[in-house]
């Protein structure tokens, strides 16, 4: 597959809280959920404001895997 948010080769994971784990060599590692998945059908997220918003999760919390879900998906 590819990556949701820069769109190069990534690998996917099943995650155990539902949703899909993507590991992207650019992008990181991210937990993108399955309403947020849906949503993409039909609308892009903004790739610049998300990766900066995974940057900024991943900051303030190193134990947990940055989220794409409803509350911090950032639409184009
Ligand atoms: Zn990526």
């Amino acid at each position: 597959m590819n990556c949701y948010l820069c769109g190069i080769e990534a690998e996917k994971r099943e995650s155990a809280q539902g949703g899909k784990v993507v590991i992207c060599r650019d992008c990181g590692e991210y937990v993108i959920s399955d309403v947020v998945l849906r949503q993409l059908a039909s609308k892009p997220l903004n790739f610049s404001k998300m990766r900066e918003d995974l940057h900024h999760q991943r900051q303030s919390n190193a134990t947990s895997l940055a989220q794409i879900n409803s509350e911090t998906a950032v639409w184009a």
